[in-house]
Order: structure tokens, then C-alpha cells, then sequence
């Protein structure tokens, strides 16, 4: 049987495991918190920093396979790994581009991936120095996430928002849509993509609120977001499977925004919606078995379920009982006993062939299913 790892135990991890019981696989997690997620559905557990070069090279040497759940891990260890033979998926110079937003704008411009408008930025003087390029979007090269090491700058006199250590400052772009595209590589280099999903965002805590599959776009923008995902996956060179996220500007341009190398948020929906779920797919990545199925069974809407304002303690699920007394709704909570305002506690999928269902169970769940604390 295969040894595969996973670097980070959190709600990714944990529902990779959960597929991982279909394929014959030892699996073995490493992440810092003996609680987390994903910490007691593998076979091994080790505590440890995914951050340092020691642990993820002890943690992965002797494994057949190794992946991530999260991007913050140490590439150079996963370098020294990939050399000594050791399959990584994906692959460490595809990460260590992802990585860092300056490499990966560049890594866009350099093959002609469409993208919006950027320079770069070393500190908060060379950011003041480039007001002319305003309104834009200030990234932090490294170490932002969900939101945080993101700052919209409108006009000179905010510059003072922005961050005073290499960043990139995007071309604000006239959004109309965000969608998604999550792609799988396999080793030989086959893809199997899935429908494009339309991603709908909170803008208080700039965390994916609801999403929809497949998106609903036309069929022009539909041609040209999936060859510019196919794109990305290409040029980058590595088997797994990214989530690829788009914008649609006002005039259909579409242009991604970034690259997630890892199962993600806007593929939950294919654990019900599809033939074959983001994670199953991985699984016959990194195990070199044939591709799964993308097509999708029914049209399917996701729910983020988020820690509740003012609520910060073991973790307390009002309205489960009325949620989970709806038809077509599939409930799944992370494992997470403590919840905090705006933390990623679960999401629910909702399918229907009718997208008016879909939208109205989704407003209904969101209003119905809280996460509060006792
Ligand atoms: P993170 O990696 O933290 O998720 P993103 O780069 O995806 O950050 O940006 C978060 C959100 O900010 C996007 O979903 C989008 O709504 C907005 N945004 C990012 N870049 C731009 C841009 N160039 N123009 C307009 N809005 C943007």
C-alpha cells in the first residue's frame, strides 16, 4: 500500500481523508495542533511545524507521495524530498511560484496568462511614489490569506494602508463576476476540469459566502475562462489540482486573479454535485489512477458556515435540527470545538436543478444556521 502525506490538518485535510478511505492508502498528516481537523481521520499523526525545513523533511522522507492542504509550507525541504525521490503534488517549483505573489503575477505576464495591470512594490515609499497608478489593490508578496495582506487603495491620500514590504499593486478591476475553475493533473499530464463556479463574497470579512455550479456565464466567457485555466495549469507544469479564480470585468474580459495549488473552498460543492469530488480526484492523482468523472449530477450551491459575530468559545450549532430536516442539503461540519467571528466552521451543499432553489435554500440556510458559543 501507498504512503501518502499531507501537510496541515485542517478542514481540507480532513475531508481528503475522508476519501482517502475509498483507495488503498496509509495516510500520515503532519500540522502543529494534536486537535485539528484532520488529526483523527489518518492513519499517523505527527506533531509538527509544516513551516520548518526539519519537520516536513523527516515527516516525509520514507513517504511515496506527499501533498498540501495549505501553501505556507517549507518548499526547500519539499525541494530536497522531490530530489531523493519522493513524488510531491504539487510539484515544489510550482508552489514556490504560487507562493509569492510578485512570482506569480510575473509567472501570468511572462505566459501571456491574461491579468490585470501590476507593479511592484518593495516598501511603503515605493508604493507612495506610485500613486498615478491608483485606484488598485495592494497584495502582500507573502504570507496574506483569506483576505488578510489585501488592501483596496483608492486614491493618494490612502497610501498609508498599504503595506510597507514587497507587494503588488494590481489595476483595480471593474468586477463583475468572480468564478472559479478547479483543474486536476495527473502524472502523465492528462486534465480533467470541472464547471467554472460563481463565487459571491462577504465584504465585511472578504470570505466566500455562497457559491454556485455550474456558473452561470456565457458561453463566450465560459470558452475563455476554461482555456485560460488550462492555461495556468500548463505553464505551471506540475500534477494536483488547482483552483484557478477568475474575474469577469464589466466588458467579459476575463483575467485571473490567482492560483490555489491545493483542493479549495470552490470545489466543496463536488463531494455531492459531482461524479467525482476535488478530493476523490486527488486521490487518483497523487496514487497515479486514472482521472475521474467532472461532470456534475445536479447544479449545486454551498453555504460557508462562519463563526457568528460576538461569539468567541466552544463551539454551540443553532438551527441544525431545521437545516437538516431540508431535502437535498448535505451538511459538513470541520471538527472545529472552538469557534471565533468569521471562522470557517463547516459549509452546506444544496442541490437542485432549479437555481431559484438553490438561491432560496441558500438565504435560508444563512439565516437559519448559526454558529454561536454557550
Ligand atoms: P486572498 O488571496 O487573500 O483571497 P485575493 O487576491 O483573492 O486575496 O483578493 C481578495 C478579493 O479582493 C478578491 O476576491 C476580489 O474581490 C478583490 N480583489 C483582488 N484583486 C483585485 C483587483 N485587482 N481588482 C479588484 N478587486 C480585487
Amino acid at each position: 500500500m501507498k504512503k501518502a502525506g499531507i501537510l496541515g490538518g485542517g478542514q481540507l485535510g480532513r475531508m481528503l481523508l475522508q476519501s482517502a478511505a475509498n483507495y488503498p492508502v496509509e495516510t500520515f498528516v503532519m500540522e502543529n495542533d494534536l486537535n485539528c481537523p484532520a488529526a483523527h481521520l489518518c492513519h499517523h499523526f505527527t506533531k509538527g511545524d509544516i513551516t520548518s525545513f526539519d519537520d516536513v523533511y523527516n515527516f516525509g522522507k520514507g513517504l511515496d507521495v506527499l501533498t498540501i492542504e495549505i501553501e505556507s509550507v517549507n518548499e526547500d525541504a519539499l525541494e530536497k524530498l522531490e530530489a531523493e525521490g519522493v513524488k510531491i503534488y504539487p510539484k515544489p517549483a510550482a508552489l514556490r511560484i504560487i507562493k509569492n505573489k510578485i512570482l506569480q503575477k510575473q509567472f501570468y505576464k511572462t505566459n501571456e496568462v491574461p491579468t490585470s495591470d501590476f507593479i511592484i512594490t518593495q516598501n511603503a515609499a515605493e508604493l507612495g511614489a506610485n500613486a498615478s497608478f491608483l485606484p488598485a489593490v495592494h497584495k502582500l508578496a507573502t504570507g496574506g490569506y483569506d483576505g488578510r495582506g489585501v488592501q483596496v487603495i483608492k486614491k493618494a491620500e490612502d497610501v498609508a494602508l498599504g503595506f510597507n514590504a514587497p507587494s503588488v499593486l494590481e489595476k483595480m478591476v471593474h468586477i463583475k463576476k468572480e468564478i472559479a475553475i478547479m483543474i486536476a493533473v495527473s502524472p502523465k499530464g492528462e486534465t480533467a476540469i470541472y464547471p467554472p463556479v460563481d463565487m459571491v463574497f462577504d465584504p465585511k470579512l472578504n470570505l466566500l459566502c455562497y457559491q454556485i455550479s455550474p456558473a452561470d456565464i456565457p458561453e463566450k466567457v465560459f470558452w475563455k475562462a476554461e482555456a485560460i485555466a488550462l492555461r495556468v495549469v500548463k505553464e505551471l507544469k506540475s500534477p494536483g489540482i488547482f483552483a484557478v479564480e477568475l474575474f469577469v470585468d464589466i466588458d467579459d474580459n476575463v483575467l485571473v486573479n490567482e492560483t490555489a495549488p491545493r483542493v479549495h473552498n470552490s470545489g466543496h460543492h463536488t463531494i455531492e454535485g459531482n461524479y467525482s469530488s476535488q478530493f476523490d480526484m486527488l486521490w487518483r492523482v497523487l496514487l497515479d489512477y486514472p482521472l475521474g468523472n467532472t461532470d456534475p449530477i445536479l447544479p449545486a450551491a454551498i453555504v460557508n458556515l462562519l463563526g457568528s459575530e460576538g461569539f468567541n468559545g466552544p463551539a454551540l450549532y443553532e438551527g441544525l435540527n431545521e437545516i437538516l430536516t431540508m431535502d437535498n442539503v448535505f451538511v459538513h461540519l470541520y471538527g472545529k470545538t472552538h469557534t471565533k467571528p468569521g471562522r470557517k466552521m463547516g459549509h452546506i451543499t444544496i442541490l437542485s436543478s432549479e437555481k431559484q432553489e438553490l438561491l432560496h435554500k441558500a438565504n435560508q440556510i444563512l439565516h437559519t444556521l448559526l454558529v454561536k458559543s454557550g
